[in-house]
C-alpha cells in the first residue's frame, strides 16, 4: 500500500537542509507520496529507510509475464477491487487445452482450431491469447513432444500442465526460449518444480487446497529462487472459486497480504462448452488472471472474449478507432468525402449508414480522444482547426478532385469557419446519420 506523506517524512533525515530542492523534508514527503519527486532526489536518506520505501512501494500484487516476443502475456499488477476506482492493468488471459494424448492430424486440427478463435469487435482485435498443454499421458516423452509441436505451430503464449516434475522438465526443455507458465508446484513437488523454474527462468503455479496452505507454499516457492508466481486455490463449484479469488484478491490489495500477492489461474475443463463460457466469464468478472478451458467451439469465445473487453476496457478511456480515411465501397476522386470523430459508437453508427446508402464514400475520422461529435464540440476537441489538420495530415486534397466536404448537421455551426481553413465548400449534413442514405442521393452529385 503507498505510503502517505506523513508516513515518508518519518523516514527521512528532518534536516531541511534542501538540497533536493524543496523548503523543508516534510514538502520533499508530500511530492514524494504523490510521486511528483524521486527519492534519489535526497542524497542523506538512510540504507534502512531506503529500504522500507523501496518495499512499501512495490506493488501488493507481483506483476507476472510468460510466453517470448509477441507472444508475452502479462498477469497481475492490480490495485483495485472494482474498476471504476481507478482500472484494471492486466485483461484476464484465456488459454484453450491442447491433451498430449492427440497425435499427428488430430493434433494439427486442434491447434489450428485454437489459433483461429479470434474476432473483429468494434474496430479491435480480440482473439485467445495461450495455449495450455496437458500431460494427459503421464508420459514425459509425449508431453514434451506435443508442447515443441504447439510451439511450433501457434504464435500463442504457452502454458505446461502436469503434476510430474519430470514430464514439466521435459517439456521445458524442448520450448523454453517460448518462456512458458509452469503448473504446477504442490507442497510435494515445490522442491523440483521450484528447481526447475528457476533454471528456466520460467514463472511457477503453486497449487493448494486451502489459501493457508497456498500462502505457506509460495513462501517455499520464493524461498527456493522463483520470484514469478501464479496462484491456483482448488475448489469445486462456482460459488467457492468466485469465493476464493475474491478471498485472495482482497488479502493481496487490501491486507498486503505478500504471500498472496500473485495473480491467479483456474481451470475450466468440465461440463458442456455453454456451462464452461458461463464459469470461465464469472471467474473473469471475479477475479482470475487467467482462465483455462477445455472447449474450442468459436461460439463459446466469441461472447467470452467481448465480455472480457467489457471488463478490461478503461472506464476513463472511450473505446476509440484510428484516425485515418476509411474508404466505403469502392471510392474513387468523384465520391463523397464525410468526416466524424474517432468515438467507436460515433464511427460504427456512421459507417453502417454509409454503407446501407450503397455510395462509395470517404469517412474522414477525427481524433477527438475518443469523444462523440457533439462532447468534442463542446470541449473544443472538434473545431475548424482540428478538422482542417486532419484533412491535411491524412492528404485528402489527392483523394477527391472535387473540394466538398460533409460535415455532421450537429456541428453546422462551425461550417463558415471551416470554409475559411480549408476553402473546401462545407456541405452540412443530415443530424442523425440515419438520414445519410436519403441525403447522399438527394445531394451528392
Ligand atoms: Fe530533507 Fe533530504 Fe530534502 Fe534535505 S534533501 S530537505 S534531508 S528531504
Amino acid at each position: 500500500m503507498a505510503l502517505t506523506g506523513l508516513e515518508i517524512f518519518k523516514l527521512l533525515p528532518k534536516t531541511n537542509c534542501k538540497k533536493c530542492g524543496m523548503p523543508t523534508c516534510l514538502a520533499f514527503a508530500m511530492q514524494l507520496a504523490q510521486k511528483r519527486a524521486k527519492l534519489e532526489d535526497c542524497p542523506d536518506v538512510s540504507q534502512e529507510a531506503r529500504q522500507a520505501l523501496a518495499a512499501a512501494a512495490a506493488p501488493p500484487m507481483r506483476k507476472v509475464t510468460f510466453g517470448s516476443g509477441d507472444r508475452q502475456v502479462t498477469l497481475g499488477q492490480e490495485t483495485v477491487l472494482f474498476r471504476h476506482e481507478e482500472k484494471f492493468y492486466s485483461s484476464t488471459v484465456v488459454a484453450v487445452t491442447v491433451s498430449d494424448k492427440l497425435t499427428g492430424q488430430n493434433l494439427k486440427n486442434r491447434i489450428d482450431t485454437v489459433n483461429s478463435l479470434q474476432f473483429e469487435r468494434v474496430g479491435t482485435h480480440i482473439k485467445v491469447n495461450a495455449v495450455a498443454v496437458i500431460n494427459d499421458s503421464g508420459d514425459p516423452a509425449a508431453f514434451a513432444s506435443t508442447a515443441e509441436m504447439v510451439k511450433k505451430s501457434s504464435n500463442l503464449a504457452l502454458i505446461l500442465v502436469s503434476d510430474s516434475p519430470d514430464a514439466i522438465a521435459a517439456a521445458v526443455d524442448k520450448t523454453k526460449d517460448a518462456v512458458p507458465l509452469l503448473a504446477a508446484a504442490t507442497d510435494n513437488t515445490a522442491q523440483p518444480m521450484a528447481k526447475i523454474a528457476a533454471e528456466f527462468n520460467c514463472p511457477l503455479v503453486a497449487k493448494a487446497e486451502s489459501i493457508e496452505a497456498l500462502a505457506d507454499l509460495t513462501e517455499k516457492i520464493k524461498s527456493l529462487g522463483v520470484a514469478d508466481i501464479v496462484l491456483c486455490l482448488h475448489a469445486e463449484t462456482l460459488r467457492d472459486k468466485l469465493y476464493n479469488l475474491t478471498r485472495l484478491r482482497v488479502l493481496s490489495l487490501k491486507k498486503i497480504f505478500r504471500p498472496l500477492g500473485y495473480p491467479t489461474i483456474s481451470f475450466v475443463t468440465d461440463g458442456n462448452p455453454g456451462h464452461q463460457v458461463a464459469v470461465a466469464t464469472s471467474l473473469i468478472c471475479k477475479y482470475s488472471g487467467i482462465v483455462v478451458l477445455d472447449t474450442a467451439e468459436p461460439y463459446v469465445f466469441l461472447p467470452l472474449l467481448t465480455a472480457k473487453m467489457n471488463i478490461f476496457s478503461d472506464p476513463q478511456k472511450p473505446v476509440q478507432v484510428e484516425p485515418k480515411v476509411y474508404p466505403i465501397g469502392e471510392p474513387n476522386e468523384n465520391s463523397p468525402l464525410m468526416f466524424t470523430t474517432n468515438f467507436s459508437l460515433t464511427y460504427y453508427t456512421v459507417q453502417s449508414d454509409v454503407e446501407a446508402s450503397r455510395v462509395p464514400s470517404y469517412i474522414l475520422v477525427v481524433d477527438t480522444e475518443g469523444l462523440s461529435v457533439l462532447t468534442a464540440y463542446s470541449g473544443d476537441k472538434l473545431n475548424e482547426k482540428t478538422v482542417a489538420d486532419a484533412m491535411a495530415k491524412n492528404n485528402v486534397d489527392k483523394l477527391v478532385k472535387h473540394r466538398k466536404l460533409i460535415i455532421p448537421g450537429y456541428v453546422a455551426v462551425m461550417s463558415g469557419k471551416l470554409e475559411e481553413a480549408t476553402n473546401w465548400e462545407i456541405m452540412v449534413g443530415p443530424r442523425e446519420c440515419s438520414m445519410l442514405p436519403k441525403y447522399l442521393k438527394e445531394f451528392w452529385k
